[in-house]
């Protein structure tokens, strides 16, 4: 049993980071503005990341910067310039989703825990491997992992492993999936010069959710799957397995709500550490289904924003 797991939460604000680290999380992930796999307004510029690293050191805390959309050369100057100034304002960690800035990170500052997103789908040993010769710490691993890869996994190579605890599986591996992008053919450039395709997560645009649209054929609705991956239910196994770190998603949910799942998940995990396993187990599955309520219908809303968004000037109905 991995007693040192690290619990991981969003931090879409200010606010919702110090929900998360008051509520038992041990480090904040936040997207630094026009960087990471989410619209602006759930990202922070330095002066709010800034603010975020102090109380977390004031508290014990972590926080870890995703910068994982993939850049161009001409924004490497811009991205190198980010990484001086994340390193000078203390930040711990960064989550890359561009091997070459894995190297680059660790040139400009060694002690910086390199994560690999998701979106850059480590999915076997042999990738992993290279990730790990390239510097990286940690991998986050596509849902899609089954339990006996992760345990040959963590046998074989000396690199952390983080799982979601709570995620869409998208219908191919995450970072894969280029469907909004067919429906979102734009370009802008932000105040910084940075250039964003608008209908790509990868490059600084958002997913669309085409696949929770509307879809008919001639024999009437079809449905695009998009199954939910749920740790809970084996959560002890996936520990026992080896796996350092759990991922909380929703940097664009309430910050209330991400204080109570985090509180949650961290009542969870010291019953686990403590005991091995999760005592009264259904008690637990209940409040978790409240709380997946909750959280599907602010995801539902979001869903249905950007599908609205979409379907102005496109065949998409809603
Ligand atoms: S469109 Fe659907 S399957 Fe594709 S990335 Fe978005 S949520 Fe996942």
């Amino acid at each position: 049993m991995n007693k040192g797991v690290f619990l991981l939460a969003p931090g879409g604000s200010f606010e919702m980071a110090k929900q998360a680290f008051l509520n038992g999380a041990d480090g904040v992930y936040v997207g630094l503005y026009g960087w990471s796999r989410r619209t602006k307004e759930y990202e922070l510029k330095m002066e709010e990341i800034e603010r975020i690293v102090i109380l977390a050191e004031d508290l014990g805390k972590k926080v870890r910067v995703a910068l994982n959309t993939a850049f161009s050369s001409l924004e490497y100057h811009m991205f190198r310039h980010s990484i001086k100034r994340l390193s000078d304002i203390g930040v711990h960690g960064v989550i890359l989703n561009d091997a070459g800035a894995v190297v680059v990170v660790k040139e400009i500052d060694p002690s910086m825990e390199v994560h690999i997103s998701a979106g850059m789908n480590a999915i076997n040993i042999e990738d992993m491997w290279f990730y790990r010769e390239l510097g990286a710490d940690m991998v986050v691993a596509p849902c899609n992992l089954k339990l006996d890869e992760i345990r040959e996994i963590k046998k074989l190579i000396p690199i952390g492993i983080e799982v979601f605890l709570h995620s869409n599986t998208c219908f191919t591996y995450l970072g894969k999936c280029l469907m909004s992008s067919y429906f979102r053919y734009e370009w802008s450039l932000d105040e910084y010069g940075k250039n964003h395709f608008l209908g790509s997560p990868n490059r600084g645009g958002y997913c669309h959710r085409i696949c929770k649209a509307n879809w008919f054929s001639e024999k009437g609705k079809v449905i695009l799957r998009n199954d939910m991956f749920l740790a809970f239910d084996s959560l002890e196994d996936w520990i026992d397995a080896g796996v350092d770190c759990l991922k909380i998603q929703g940097r664009e949910y309430n910050p209330s709500l991400v204080g109570e799942i985090v509180r949650f998940y961290r009542q969870v995990l010291d019953e686990i550490l403590t005991h091995g396993f999760i005592p009264d187990k259904d008690r637990f599955k209940r409040r978790l289904l409240e709380l997946s309520e909750k959280r599907d219908r602010e995801r539902n809303r979001r869903t249905f924003k950007v599908l609205e968004e979409l379907a102005e000037g496109s065949s998409v109905s809603l």
